[in-house]
């Protein structure tokens, strides 16, 4: 399913759309919401139906996180992006499943029940953005939107077989975005080609006045297929080769990997980045503690779900254990501790430097060469309930989480499959050098059929 297949759709055909992700969503589950009857702005894409992940706020559609205790929130504005999305035409039709808070590799945390791999529907469809990567994967839709702080774009769309893409940190625009570690999440987009993947970009970028840390930097989404990338040159990093979790059959479809960028004319080297073995230890400490910080607003006071209790402390209590997962509280703890007085120098500050040494690795190798390619996961799509300890779900992260320590741009591209699972490969790129990034993905495509 293709952006330009809805271009100028009017209200019957979404509507039969709807009824037929209504039948089909029953063996899938990626949408917690599916709207009855969405508006079809103007715009030059009038008519594209899109999913948005459940932790982007919609006006007037309830926003849950995949959380109890945002159960009933019904926003009362809208996302940057979603504004951006309206102006161009897009048509929000659904809000899709997700790990709570975006806390997960599997979507088995979501709150209200767990989606189901598109490919294969004993597996999950990976995390946090499950529901947007198997509405996609499904042909729901056409397109969706996701989050990714440590992989949560990339990760399920190699689990289900698409392109998923986590921009530059600053390219889009987080306001109205439900933080879970601010520093690290970006919105980006899941499709069937890059052409998609780039229109929306094109749409969704740009700086903007209610979220500081966007960039005024203007990147060429729509020129992208010009850039040249015969003679360009990327990197392998000796240390993620090395990863004793890595598939060896993820590792084949790797090699293959790399002699597709050969013959297109990009050199291959390995380089070595001593510190990057680091990443998962860094971000499940600097993420935690942002996690801490952000969700203090969920009291019972201001959002959502609210316990009544005999006294106001006792109302947080009983709030906040009846509305978090088993996942949320567990990195509320970490990060409260590591955040305490007496723990802050030994963990938070100690990892805040290693993040800084581990992007200062990353930016020097990306000056002298343009890509970076890994595969996007280590393994394929696990079974539903086979993974749930939470170690082994952090050690899945190892590949995509260096680009959120670094703030670059990283793409999966679905590569074939692995004992008939889908298997994808990733490539990241210097900061905002997001439309090169597309450049190669999309010449990949290209070479695959
Ligand atoms: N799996 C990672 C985590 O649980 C990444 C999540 C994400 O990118 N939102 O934190």
């Amino acid at each position: 399913m293709k952006i330009s297949d809805f271009i100028g759709a009017r209200e019957e055909k979404i509507k039969g759309l709807l009824k037929d992700i209504k039948k089909r969503d029953k063996d899938i589950n990626a949408f917690l919401t599916l709207l009855e009857n969405p508006e079809i702005p103007e715009g030059p894409y009038s008519g594209v139906p899109i999913a948005i992940k459940d932790n982007i706020t919609t006006e007037g559609i309830r926003t849950t996180c995949g959380s109890k205790i945002l159960e009933n929130f019904i926003p009362p504005y809208n996302a940057t992006v979603i504004e951006k999305l309206r102006k161009a035409g897009f048509v929000v039709i659904g809000k899709t499943n997700m790990d709570e808070f975006a806390m997960g590799s599997t979507t088995e945390n979501s709150a209200f029940f767990p989606t189901k791999n598109p490919r294969d529907t004993e597996r999950v469809p990976g995390g946090s953005s499950g529901g947007s990567a198997a509405a996609v994967a499904a042909g729901m839709v056409p397109v969706a939107l996701g989050s990714d702080t440590g992989g949560s774009i990339r990760q399920p769309a190699a689990l289900t077989g698409v392109f998923g893409f986590k921009p530059t940190y600053g390219v889009v625009s987080r306001y109205g975005l439900v933080a879970y570690a601010s520093s690290l999440d970006q919105i980006g987009p899941l499709a069937t080609t890059v052409e998609d993947i780039a229109t929306v970009m094109d749409v969704i970028s740009g700086k903007d006045e209610k979220d500081s840390t966007t960039s005024d930097v203007k990147l060429n989404f729509r020129g992208f297929k010009d850039i040249e990338i015969s003679g360009r040159n990327a990197v392998i990093v000796k240390e993620m080769m090395e990863y004793e979790g890595l598939d060896s059959e993820v590792a084949k479809s790797f090699e293959e990997f790399v002699k597709t960028l050969e013959k297109m004319g990009v050199s291959v080297r390995r380089v070595s980045l001593p510190t990057i073995k680091y990443s998962i230890a860094t971000y499940y400490i600097v993420a935690p503690a942002e996690v801490s910080s952000n969700l203090a607003r969920f009291d019972g006071i201001r959002y959502g779900l609210r316990v009544s209790g005999e006294n106001l402390k006792e109302l947080y209590l009983k709030t906040r254990n009846a509305g978090f997962g088993e996942e949320v509280k567990r990195r509320i703890l970490l990060g409260t501790f590591t955040l305490s007085a007496a723990y802050y120098d030994a963990y938070f500050e100690k990892a805040q430097k290693v993040r800084r040494k581990i992007s200062e690795e990353m930016y020097e190798v990306l000056e002298d060469n343009d890509y970076m390619i890994s595969p996007t996961s280590p393994i394929v799509a696990p079974k539903i309930g086979e993974k749930t300890d939470p170690l082994s779900l952090y050690l899945m992260d190892f590949y995509t989480i260096p680009a959120n320590l670094a703030g670059i741009p990283a793409i999966n591209i679905p590569f074939g499959e692995v004992r008939g699972l889908p298997v994808g490969m990733q490539i990241m790129g210097g900061r905002f050098s997001d439309a090169s990034v597309l450049a190669l993905a999309w010449k990949v495509e290209k070479a695959m059929g």
